[in-house]
C-alpha cells in the first residue's frame, strides 16, 4: 500500500525553470527553513553566495528522492501485465541500477538489482519490473525492505510461481563515516515460491546473474 507523500508547497514539474532562478522563489516553504537552519547548525552562513539558493536545491533533490512515496504499484505496473499461455521459463531482468537512502542517515546506497520470476500464464513488461524497482528504492530504506517489497510487489504483479531477487549495494555511510569500507558489497537476496523451494531453480537464477 502506498505511503502518503510528503506535503511540498508546489510540484516541481508545474514551474519553468528559469522561475527557480529567482531569487527569493520558494519550492517548499518549510523544507527550505529546516535546511537553512541545518546549515547554521553546522557552522557554515547559508546567505553566502553559494549557499544562497542551497535549501531550494536541496528541497527539489529531496522531493525528487522520496517520490516513491507518492507513487504505488497500480500506478507503475499501469495494467501492463499480459497473457503468455504456456510460458513457465525464467524471465530475468538484471542489473537494474537503482539509488535509493538509507533510512538510517538519509544517506546514499546504490547498486545493481536482479529480478527473476516463473510465471503462471501471465507476464509483465519488462521496463515495469525496472519501475517497480525504482518506486520502491525512492523510498527511505534499507537494503533488506527493498529486496523484500521489490519480490512482493513482482509476486503479487504477476502471481508467479516463484520470483527470486537479489541485491548488491554500497552504503555510502559505511564508505563515507562509520567503518570507512569504500569497497565492501553488501548482498541481499529474497526468494519466494519455486525459488526458495526449487534448488534447480535457485541455483540456475544465481549462475545467470553472475554471468558478466
Ligand atoms: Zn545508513
Amino acid at each position: 500500500k502506498p505511503v502518503s507523500s510528503i506535503r511540498l508547497a508546489t510540484p516541481y514539474e508545474s514551474r519553468g525553470p528559469e522561475e527557480f532562478d529567482q531569487t527569493g522563489d520558494v519550492y517548499a516553504p518549510q523544507l527550505e527553513s529546516i535546511v537553512r537552519a541545518q546549515l547554521l547548525e553546522i557552522g557554515e552562513n547559508p546567505d553566502r553566495e553559494g549557499l544562497v539558493r542551497t535549501p531550494l536545491r536541496v528541497a527539489k533533490a529531496l522531493d525528487f528522492l522520496t517520490n516513491g512515496y507518492a507513487t504505488s504499484l497500480d500506478d507503475v505496473v499501469n495494467n501492463a501485465v499480459f497473457d503468455a499461455e504456456g510460458a513457465e521459463e525464467m524471465v530475468l531482468v538484471k542489473d537494474i541500477e537503482f539509488y535509493s537512502l538509507c533510512e538510517h542517515h538519509l544517506l546514499p546506497f546504490i547498486g545493481k538489482c536482479h529480478v527473476a520470476y516463473i510465471p503462471t500464464g501471465k507476464v509483465i513488461g519488462l521496463s515495469k519490473i525496472a519501475r517497480i524497482v525504482d518506486m520502491y528504492a525512492r523510498r527511505l530504506q534499507i537494503q533488506e525492505n527493498l529486496t523484500k517489497q521489490i519480490a512482493d510487489a513482482v509476486q503479487e504483479v504477476t502471481g508467479a510461481a516463484g520470483v527470486g531477487v537479489v541485491i548488491e549495494a554500497q552504503h555510502f555511510c559505511m564508505m563515507m563515516r562509520g567503518v570507512q569500507k569504500q569497497h565492501s558489497w553488501t548482498l541481499s537476496s529474497m526468494m519466494l515460491g519455486s525459488f526458495r523451494e526449487n534448488h534447480r531453480t535457485r541455483h540456475e537464477f544465481l549462475q545467470l546473474i553472475a554471468k558478466r
